[in-house]
């Protein structure tokens, strides 16, 4: 693409998009360099709505439109049980699924001291400001199955256990390093089913 910086240069930002190479990031932009005026413009106005609309959630952490996601919103849910998740593309994955009924706290993401990811910086403030409010009987910890989201999930065990609520992991049928987010719906709900007093 030599001769074609700005070609260049969206190709190498497209191809940061989860499980997209260079080859189907190059394929996006042909594609959108035949797009028209009203496409282009589409494109751009999404974009923004989501940079300007998105922010994360009061309460939870999740996505949300306005100060409180739709989750927290439905006082159908039980505030009883708590699931903690790392992202929200893992809470995505329970409510696409659709047979979780209480609410969920999201942490960010995982300890990891080697990327530098302490405590200081998810979302665990809230989530002990939430315990120590009361009236959560039990606290399903469902980071994922990986050495960072152990290690997470005990961090969250031990910050539950004054509360006094019973804490619960979900059971390992789990593979081993695999994501949340990627289980089909019949897996998570024999993890969520089959979870354990941790
Ligand atoms: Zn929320």
């Amino acid at each position: 693409m030599k001769g074609l910086p700005s070609v260049e240069r969206a190709i190498a930002v497209f191809s940061r998009f989860p499980g997209i190479g260079k080859k189907s990031a190059g394929r996006m932009i042909y594609h959108i360099l035949r797009y028209g005026e009203q496409d282009i413009e589409q494109l751009l106005q999404t974009l923004q709505a989501l940079r300007d609309r998105v922010t994360s959630c009061k309460i939870c952490h999740n996505l949300a439109e306005g100060d409180i996601c739709w989750v927290c919103e439905d006082n159908r849910r039980d505030s009883s049980l708590l699931c903690v998740l790392e992202e929200p593309s893992d809470l995505m994955a329970f409510e696409k699924a659709g047979f979780f009924k209480g609410t969920y706290h999201v942490l960010g993401g995982r300890l990891n001291p080697l990327d530098d990811v302490g405590p200081e910086q998810l979302n665990f403030a809230s989530l002990e400001q939430r315990l120590l409010k009361g009236g959560i009987k039990e606290l399903v910890i469902a980071t994922n199955p990986t050495v960072e989201g152990e290690a997470t999930a005990h961090f969250v065990a031990q910050m539950a256990s004054s509360s006094g609520c019973k804490v619960t992991r979900l059971a390992y049928g789990l593979p081993m390093g695999g994501e949340l987010e990627y289980l089909d719906e019949s897996t998570l709900y024999q993890a969520l089913n089959g979870r354990r007093e941790f």
